[in-house]
């Protein structure tokens, strides 16, 4: 590095956003993101295919710093420039892809039937055919339909979709949301490194008896939620959500030969984790025992109102025995 670099001093996002909404601009970084070597300026001009170089410098000018760096050798992107790249790239693959309702082979968490998938506004909705599934899980009151059994949603970017089968669709969001969510749930945002609070929202007047209940439209009374205090980062859901990443839950999850990573984590198989039981044992302060059951064994994870765990139990249920 030369003394003639700026220093990446801090922009805001809309400084941020404004250096990079530009034609040429994202060309000059995606040109440097193809390659691991310096360019010099004659190379990087000529492999932009750009034709009026006195511009091509001023661009380059208002890039570097923050998203490129200079030394004498040439220019290299610089952290913050390579995740434009990949925001853009992940963004733009397609345009705006839809999946309309789709049978998959996963199944439902709670009954085993096949999940239906969409895919619309960068989310794989999961639909159940035959249970009312987790019912409005993190959607506004008057979004929800409530003919409609639900699953929940998952964050999946466009590139995710292209040339995938609706399982293989939802197979990577949940791959992609897993990853995610270890970094979450450990407290560094999955998205920009910040620090990420966990929280919980209680319905008080919960009644599942119906499947779902008529207060807060949900199956679980406790609806657990990661939210990055520097980035729009935030998810809310099942337990994972804010547990993934606890010791305790991984060595439970892979001592019974599931992959914390892989989809199984969602619906059945080695390591499910969205077929829970919860047991709120105090509103004010806020307890409550989570517990997981895989085969013949359960998990029972106590955690208070910042989503600390207190308190970690390991038991064999009584199945049937051989
Ligand atoms: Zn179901
Ligand atoms: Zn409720
Ligand atoms: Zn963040």
């Amino acid at each position: 590095m030369t003394s003639d670099e700026p220093a990446a001093s801090s922009l805001s996002p809309d400084e941020a956003f404004a250096l990079v909404a530009d034609e040429t601009r994202l060309e000059i970084l995606r040109t440097l993101s193809g390659t691991d070597e310096l360019l010099a300026f004659s190379e990087l001009f000529e492999r932009s295919e750009y034709d009026d170089s006195s511009n091509f410098s001023y661009h380059l000018d208002k890039l570097e710093g923050h998203f490129i760096s200079r030394t004498n050798e040439g220019y290299a992107l610089r952290q913050a420039g390579r995740r434009v790249v990949e925001a853009v790239i992940s963004g733009t693959m397609t345009e705006d892809p839809m999946v309309d309702r789709a049978p998959t082979d996963r199944p439902c968490p709670f009954c085993s039937a096949p999940i239906e998938v969409t895919y619309e506004q960068e989310r794989v909705k999961m639909y159940c055919t035959e249970c009312p599934g987790v019912g409005r899980q993190d959607e506004p009151r008057e979004e929800f339909d409530t003919e409609v059994s639900t699953l929940g949603h998952i964050s999946l970017p466009p590139a995710g979709v292209q040339g995938r089968t609706p399982t293989e669709m939802l197979n990577a969001a949940h791959v992609w949301s897993n990853l995610d969510l270890l970094g979450d749930s450990a407290g560094v945002c999955s998205r920009c490194s910040g620090t990420v609070e966990r929280s919980v929202t209680v319905c008080e007047d919960h009644d599942d008896s119906e499947g779902v209940c008529d207060h807060c439209g949900r199956r679980y009374a406790v609806l657990f939620e990661v939210e990055c205090a520097t980035c729009p980062n935030s998810k809310t859901g099942i337990p994972i959500v804010c547990l993934l990443a606890e010791t305790e839950l991984l060595s439970f999850v892979t001592d019974h030969g599931g992959n914390p990573l892989m989809p199984e984590t969602y619906d059945i198989g080695p390591g499910a984790l969205a077929n829970y039981e919860e047991n709120v044992l105090s509103l004010d302060p806020f307890i409550a025992e989570i517990t997981f059951t895989i085969e013949d064994e359960a998990l029972t994870v106590t955690i208070d109102e910042n989503v600390s765990v207190v308190d970690v139990e390991r038991n064999r249920t009584s199945g049937p025995t051989c």
